[in-house]
Formats: C-alpha cells, sequence, structure tokens
C-alpha cells in the first residue's frame, strides 16, 4: 500500500465514509501528485440514479414547507462540520485533484463561507410589493421553492462547485442530487459524509434531501434528461454544456450553466508592474493554470512590454514545480495524462502560428504515471489559433497593443465570457473599461488578477461560458420560482388597461 493510498483511507474513515463506497468499486480513482491509483469507487446505476432523483423529488414537497429560516439552520450546521473538518477535507482536495495545501484548504473556506452567506439569504428570501394601477389591489411577487436541483460538477474545484449551488438550493427550499466529475467521487463521498453529520444534528430531513450519483458523462446525461429536475447547474467545459442546455431546454427545464472562460489582463501604461507581476503570476500559473478563471491571455501596451515580459519570464523560469504536498510547491501537476496532451499540442499550434514559447517542457516529479509542466508563456504575434481556445493547462499567451480600444477589442474578441481584468491607474482608463462600452465578460476587475473571486459577488460569465451566475448577490433567484400575485379586496372589478367586459348580472 503507498502513502497516499493510506493517507486517502484514513482521512475517508475519520470522516466516517464507509469503506464500501471506495474500494471494490469500477471507478479507479488516481492521485495526480504521482498518477497512482488510490481508491475504487463503486457507480450509480441508471436504475438507482432514477430512485435518487425519484427520492430527491418526493423529499422536496416536504422540504419547500420547512420554513427558510429553519432550512438556513441546517446551512448552518453544515457551515460548522466544514470548519471542524476543514483540515482534512481540504487535505482530500489536495490529494485528488493536486492541489497545493493552501489552496486546498482554500476551496474548504469558500464552503464555509458560502454557507455563512446562504444562511443570512435564508432570512431574505424577498419578493417586492408593487403599486397596482387598479384601486383596492395589492400587486406582489414572491419567490417559490423550485424543485429538485441537479448539480453537475467539474473536477477542478470539485467540492466548492457543490456546495455554491447546496448552500443556496437548500434554503431556498429545493432538494439536490449532485453528480460530481468521476475524476473526483472521493471528495464527494466526504462531503456527503460530513453533510450527514449536519443532518444528523439538525434533526429530521426527508430523506433524499441530498442525493449523490456517480458516475461518468452519461450518468450526468440521465440528470439533464429528467423531466422530475426543473434546474440543472453544471459546471464544466463548453463542449458539456452545449450537450445539456439542449438536453434541458428540450423539455423547457432552466439551466444554470458555468462553462469554460479565457481570461484576459490588461496592462495599461500606467500600470504598477511589481503588482501587476505578481497578480499574473498567481492568476496564470496557480492551480497549474487549472481553474476557470486561469489567466490565459496577457495583453500588454508596447511601452511596458519591455520591462514586464522578461521579467515574466524569470518568474516563470524560477517558480517551484514540485509535488504540490511538499513546502515550497506552488505548482502541482495536471490532472492526467490527456490534460498534458492537449498542452502540448496547443504549445505545437502555437509554435506553428509563430509564437515564441517559453517553458512548457514535463519536468518529472513522481515518475511516470503523473504530469508536472513548466507553465508557459508564448509571445504571439497575433490573436489566432490556439489562444482562441481554453486549453485547461497553465499557457499563457502575451500580446502587445497600442490604443486602449485595441486592448478591450482584443480581450473581448473571444468565444468566452468569464473573467477579465485591467491593471492600470487611469481614472477614465479604468471607468471606460468598466463601462457598457468595455469589458464583455461576467468578471472585470481594475488592478487584481482573473482568479480568486470571493463569494459575495454573482459568479459566472457571458457568451461560451454559459451566462449563468451562482454563489453570491441575487443568484438565488435562479434555484427559486417566481410568481406573481395581484389581490383585489375591494367590492368591484376594475380590469387592467381600462378593458371593460360587463356580462350584467
Ligand atoms: P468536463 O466538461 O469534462 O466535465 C464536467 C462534468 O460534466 C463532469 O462531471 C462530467 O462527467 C460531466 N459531463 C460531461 N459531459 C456530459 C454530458 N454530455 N451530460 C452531462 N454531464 C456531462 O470538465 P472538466 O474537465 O471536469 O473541468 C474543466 C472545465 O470546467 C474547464 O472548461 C473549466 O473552465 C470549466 N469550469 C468552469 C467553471 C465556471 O464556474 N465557469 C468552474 C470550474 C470549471
Amino acid at each position: 500500500m503507498s502513502s497516499i493510498r493510506d493517507e486517502v483511507t484514513s482521512i475517508m474513515e475519520t470522516l466516517g465514509v464507509s469503506a464500501e463506497l471506495y474500494q471494490g468499486g469500477t471507478l479507479s480513482v488516481r492521485t495526480p501528485v504521482t498518477g497512482e491509483i488510490v481508491a475504487s469507487v463503486r457507480v450509480t446505476s441508471a436504475e438507482e440514479a432514477s430512485a435518487a432523483i425519484g427520492r430527491a423529488a418526493t423529499a422536496f414537497r416536504t422540504w419547500r414547507l420547512v420554513p427558510g429560516p429553519r432550512r438556513g439552520e441546517l446551512v448552518r450546521l453544515l457551515g460548522n462540520v466544514l470548519r471542524e473538518n476543514k483540515d482534512l477535507l481540504g487535505r482530500l482536495v489536495s490529494l485528488e485533484v493536486g492541489k497545493i495545501p493552501s489552496e486546498g484548504l482554500g476551496e474548504v473556506q469558500e464552503m464555509i463561507d458560502i454557507c455563512d452567506f446562504a444562511v443570512g439569504l435564508s432570512r431574505q428570501l424577498c419578493g417586492q410589493v408593487i403599486q397596482s394601477e387598479r384601486p383596492e389591489h395589492r400587486l406582489m411577487e414572491q419567490w417559490h421553492p423550485l424543485g429538485v436541483v441537479g448539480i453537475i460538477s467539474a473536477f477542478n474545484f470539485p467540492v466548492a462547485v457543490w456546495s455554491w449551488n447546496a448552500a443556496l438550493a437548500l434554503i431556498c427550499g429545493d432538494s439536490i442530487v449532485w453528480k460530481p466529475s468521476e475524476k473526483t467521487p472521493l471528495t464527494a463521498l466526504a462531503t456527503i459524509a460530513l453533510f450527514k453529520k449536519a443532518i444528523a444534528e439538525f434533526g429530521e430531513v426527508p430523506e433524499g434531501l441530498s442525493e449523490l450519483i456517480i458516475g461518468e458523462a452519461e450518468i450526468g446525461k440521465l440528470l439533464s434528461e429528467d423531466e422530475r429536475v426543473p434546474v440543472v447547474s453544471a459546471t464544466g467545459s463548453t463542449r458539456m454544456g452545449r450537450a445539456v442546455a439542449e438536453v434541458v431546454a428540450r423539455r423547457f427545464g432552466r439551466s444554470i450553466l458555468e462553462l469554460g472562460g479565457n481570461n484576459a489582463s490588461i496592462v495599461a501604461p500606467s500600470a504598477d508592474l511589481e503588482m501587476t507581476l505578481r497578480a499574473v503570476a498567481f492568476g496564470a500559473m496557480g492551480t497549474a493554470g487549472q481553474r476557470c478563471t486561469t489567466l490565459r491571455r496577457l495583453i500588454v501596451h508596447s511601452s511596458v512590454y519591455d520591462q514586464l515580459i522578461p521579467r515574466l519570464r524569470q518568474v516563470y523560469a524560477a517558480i517551484q514545480i514540485g509535488n504540490p504536498l511538499e513546502e515550497g510547491s506552488l505548482v502541482g501537476p495536471l490532472v492526467d495524462g490527456a490534460a498534458f496532451t492537449a498542452m502540448q499540442s496547443s504549445l505545437e499550434a502555437a509554435r506553428k502560428a509563430g509564437g515564441t514559447v517559453h517553458g512548457g517542457e514535463r519536468v518529472l516529479v513522481n515518475g511516470e504515471e503523473s504530469f508536472y509542466v513548466r507553465p508557459a508563456l508564448v509571445e504571439m504575434p497575433s490573436q489566432m489559433g490556439p489562444v482562441l481556445e481554453e486549453t485547461f493547462a497553465p499557457i499563457l499567451y502575451v500580446l502587445k497593443y497600442e490604443t486602449p480600444a485595441e486592448a478591450i477589442a482584443l480581450q473581448n474578441n473571444v468565444a468566452q465570457g468569464l473573467s477579465s481584468s485591467l491593471f492600470s491607474n487611469d481614472l477614465r482608463e479604468v471607468e471606460v473599461y468598466l463601462s457598457a462600452a468595455g469589458s464583455d465578460c461576467g468578471i472585470a476587475n481594475v488592478n487584481i488578477g482573473t482568479s480568486g473571486a470571493e463569494i459575495g459577488g454573482a459568479f459566472g460569465g457571458e457568451k461560451e461560458t454559459g451566462g449563468g451566475r451562482e454563489s453570491g448577490s441575487d443568484a438565488w433567484k435562479g434555484y427559486m420560482r417566481r410568481q406573481t400575485n395581484t389581490i383585489n379586496y375591494g367590492l368591484s372589478l376594475p380590469l387592467a388597461q381600462g378593458v371593460k367586459f360587463d356580462v350584467g348580472s
């Protein structure tokens, strides 16, 4: 038995996950840290998935009647359990995904933060009272629970994405069915075991309030096809989102789509280059380039290009790549060999398109079964070919610009619209960037990078990123149904718009 396998087993045992769920099953789980198999998880059959959805649909009928603040209490307890087990779950994230420890812990912190947010929100699912045009009438809207929320999540935030959806859905009075990435079922099993502890402390909840179904894309497809699931929140590639959106739309369901990004930062002449350098390093190389908000394009004004890019090249050459579990490593492994192959083929395409590639080579850290790379910085003559696509690996394409309008056009001229940022100390330039004529992304930052969002704001992006919003602000409305009510408390029956329809009496 290897030490990582031992550690995984020990964490799963401590968190209360039954061994039969992750040993002796047919879904092999490899740790990207060494590439070895650390568990074999039991997958959910189609019949079991359908039964789970059925249980969740039944649970909804009861849960929707529980008062919002009481539903919030369950989420408060979940936040507490996560606080108590932050170290263990964070460590499991690092083992299963290959994140450095502070990022593994940061992911669990994000879960705690959204729980806190949702608890407060559970008392504030407010509708409006609107002025009626008719005398002695009240016009208002209410928000009601919607039903079963299907959650399909990606490998790179294996548990935070569940919590963004689950915390909101639960306080909104919905039940949930989660289909995690087939690459990260262990953290999903552990999260559900922790949620069960919160439920035990809470008392009674309807059976099926939270269901977990494990498997590959097929099982996600079943979830998106099922008419008992009025909303499907899907996080992953644009390819996946397109498939899910079509299936859900065909049955008039609702999709919340959180898909790929091709995020850019613009570096203006007035930028603080020290700050820019640090932000770019984290944004482009953190999580080994495997965040949806990873910085993928750097659009640099020609007047500062020769100051910034040579220094950035030095940072890239010196960054510590290594076993993410060892102190000092800042760049851990890619998730698997397919990610490595995709990275190499994008770099090859960039070279063919006239790009100059610095870095990008494989670094042997833990043998042949794991895939570590030096992040690549690619100076491109123009925005073309692979620059237009999201390669889920640490590749940063660098482009030059002359005018602010050209920079914004370059930034926006891709199919994706998730995150963006501008480094500038020029007030007018900043305001234009944040105006209707500026960044077309769901996230537009100033003097910080593209990644590392807080949960208080709504998270998501436009165009091929899917248009969905999760997490903070009023994203909760995606998990409820709106009902408009007109109440006549008078003795006559005036019709709207002055319409007359007297049938006599
Ligand atoms: P992926 O698309 O390969 O898989 C995501 C999930 O979708 C998995 O659970 C998978 O089993 C499921 N799936 C795949 N095809 C499906 C189908 N036809 N029907 C139903 N389910 C299906 O993505 P990945 O490699 O796990 O994650 C990386 C991608 O996720 C990147 O593109 C990244 O930008 C994106 N991402 C986006 C956000 C965001 O909030 N915008 C957050 C994290 C990751």
